[in-house]
């Protein structure tokens, strides 16, 4: 048997960790048992599903390198619920010609006073099944009906969920819902079922809050003889305060941690590990992640969402990226804080930077923090900490090494060090006491990476002319 997995966000809002989480886990598996990935965008809340979401969606998936394998519906590249409606209702109707679904013409001020006289009587308020077995002929002139199913009232709807285990529903908690509502448009309940036959789907696996909508689905799949998938319904993500992940707690579409400068590998293998695990391993690269994913590893528990060990995760990934590759994911970032884009030269140096830069950022943001002064042009604004160190002996001293390193040749960050610390052994100075200004004079501030580093990077023009900037 082929593995066949979907993912199927409602497309009404941004991609968000927890349905980023969903993919995730679809993804591996299908990728772990060589199946199918699938993508569907349940679109049929026309009201609230947008062509922006879609693509929202897609882009994230896109960004966190979830693809999915059908692309083609004809300039569309998505399977979408809508499209299926048609095919949803023909359902409906093979429900009715066999037995398990029926025409129920109650109008909805009719519904309106029975839930009004089970809540007076106390009663759970649900549907009474008064159209169950009354035959059409009955069936009121100028009503249009729905279709409901002819639920089970007896025995027990049993799931096997291959995270939870074993779950009962008395089949007499479940009344006959609707399949297809009076103006002929198909049920979410419906549609999902239809969806996941007709696309060959053997394992659903989604957020645990869809675990009542399961059973009821497992008895549309039992009216239409179609082999039940297996479920897996995976625990909530919560926030660091225990409550349900959610806006407040910052940062919950995936775009936001793209904005924020984390790495994808980094964001894939945080959410991996959000109810799933493979011994204490914490940094599972996507090769391992797809050799080790199995439902088996999915705890039953809820996680908490951790920004913590989700920038250590970055930082790591971040040290493992070739220099360059880091350079060009962090450009965007630098020329957003600097204003202006960055030329390949640029690139190239913030590339040589790096080693300096990585091993003390956590994100792509920090990087750009700690690196726009390697691009300034003309005078830095300095502020009270920085002007301190800037005293006329510091610039005196600062002045005469200025001097000396313009014969230094070749110019390079060893030989401009070589000079200081000769010229502060005769003077009798820390290092520090002209270092710091030099720090100064080329980053404007008083921390920066390490400064003949610096010195070395921007060449021995553009440090004789930061010198000369500052006095
Ligand atoms: N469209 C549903 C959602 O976004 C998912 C349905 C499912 O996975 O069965 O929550």
């Amino acid at each position: 048997m082929q593995v066949v997995t979907r993912f199927a966000p409602s497309p009404t809002g941004s991609l968000h960790v927890g349905g980023a989480r969903t993919a995730l886990f679809c993804w591996l598996f299908a990728r772990h048992y060589e199946g199918k990935f699938l993508l569907r965008v349940e679109d049929t809340d026309r009201t609230r599903s947008t062509p922006e979401s879609i693509k929202t969606i897609m882009d994230g998936m896109t960004w966190l390198d979830l693809d999915w394998d059908n692309k083609d519906y004809g300039g569309r590249n998505y399977y979408s619920q809508y499209e299926q409606r048609g095919r949803h209702a023909e359902v409906a109707k093979a429900m009715i010609a066999n037995g398990t679904a029926y025409y129920c013409y109650a109008t909805p001020e009719e519904l309106e006073a029975m839930r009004a006289e089970q809540k007076a009587k106390g009663l759970p308020q649900r549907y009474d099944c008064r159209w169950r077995d009354r035959p059409v002929s009955e069936a009121p002139k100028g009503v249009s009906p729905c279709i409901r199913l002819k639920a089970p009232q007896e025995g027990e709807t049993v799931i096997e969920d291959a995270v939870m285990g074993k779950i009962t529903v008395q089949n007499s908690q479940l009344d006959d819902m609707v399949l297809v509502r009076a103006d002929g448009t198909p049920t979410y309940m419906l549609a999902v079922v239809v969806d996941d036959h007709d696309m060959g789907v053997t394992h659903v696996i989604r957020g645990d809050d869809h675990m009542t909508n399961t059973f009821r689905q497992v008895q549309i799949y039992k009216a239409m003889g179609w082999d039940i998938p297996t479920f897996a319904h995976l625990p909530m993500i919560l926030g660091p305060d225990g409550a349900k992940l959610s806006k407040r707690h910052g940062a919950p579409a995936v775009s936001d941690y793209r904005e924020r400068g984390y790495l994808p590998e980094a964001v894939c293998n945080y959410l991996l590990r959000l109810c799933w695990s493979h011994g204490d391993d914490e940094i599972i690269p996507r090769e391992k992640a797809i050799e080790w994913f199995d439902l088996s590893g999915v705890g039953k528990s809820p996680a908490r969402f951790d920004f913590v060990k989700l920038n250590s995760v970055n930082a790591h990934y971040m040290k493992e990226k070739p220099d360059a590759e880091l350079a060009k994911l962090a450009a965007p970032f630098v020329s957003a804080k600097i204003g202006r884009e960055l030329t390949d030269a640029e690139v190239e140096l913030l590339a040589k930077a790096m080693p300096d830069l990585k091993p003390r950022a956590q994100t792509l943001v920090e990087i750009a923090e700690m690196s726009a002064f390697y691009f300034h042009s003309g005078a830095f604004v300095l502020d009270d900490k920085a002007k301190k160190i800037l005293t006329p002996e510091a610039m005196k001293n600062l002045k005469e090494l200025a001097a000396k390193m313009e014969s230094l040749a070749p110019f390079t960050g060893e030989a401009a060090e070589d000079l200081f610390r000769k010229y502060a052994e005769e003077k009798g100075l820390k290092l520090g006491a002209v270092a710091q200004p030099l720090r100064v004079a080329l980053s404007g501030s008083t921390v920066s990476p390490p400064i003949f580093h610096v010195a070395g990077l921007l060449g021995k023009e553009e440090t004789l002319r930061r010198i000369s900037a500052v006095g």
